[in-house]
Parts: C-alpha cells; sequence; structure tokens
C-alpha cells in the first residue's frame, strides 16, 4: 500500500480545508403569506407560487 512520503502541513492542511464550509441555507419570503421558504418552490405554508395557488394545503384544526 502506498503510504505519504512527508507528513501534511499544518498550513497545507488548512489550506486544503478553507473550502470545507457549510453554506447558510437559501431562504426567501413567501409573498403570498409571508412565510420563510425556498425559492424556486411552491409555498408549504398557503400553497402559492407565482401568484396562483398550486397545492392544495390541508388546514389543520388544533
Ligand atoms: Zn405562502
Amino acid at each position: 500500500m502506498a503510504v505519504p512520503f512527508r507528513r501534511t502541513s499544518k498550513t497545507k492542511k488548512r489550506m486544503r480545508r478553507t473550502h470545507l464550509k457549510k453554506e447558510a441555507p437559501v431562504i426567501t419570503k413567501c409573498p403570498n403569506c409571508g412565510a420563510y421558504i425556498k425559492p424556486h418552490r411552491a409555498c408549504t405554508e398557503c400553497g402559492y407560487y407565482k401568484g396562483k395557488e398550486v397545492l392544495e394545503i390541508e388546514k389543520k384544526d388544533e
């Protein structure tokens, strides 16, 4: 089995890991009901997308 010739330096390791960061999730507000939703998807709260109702949302009465 191949074995590394040199130990990876702290700098090299840290330079490599600069790309390994978690991105903040992209969220927008629904223009119909104001809930926080993902862009380019129908709103899960009111079922609206691009000003039209595209989903039937069952209202939960609790
Ligand atoms: Zn909505």
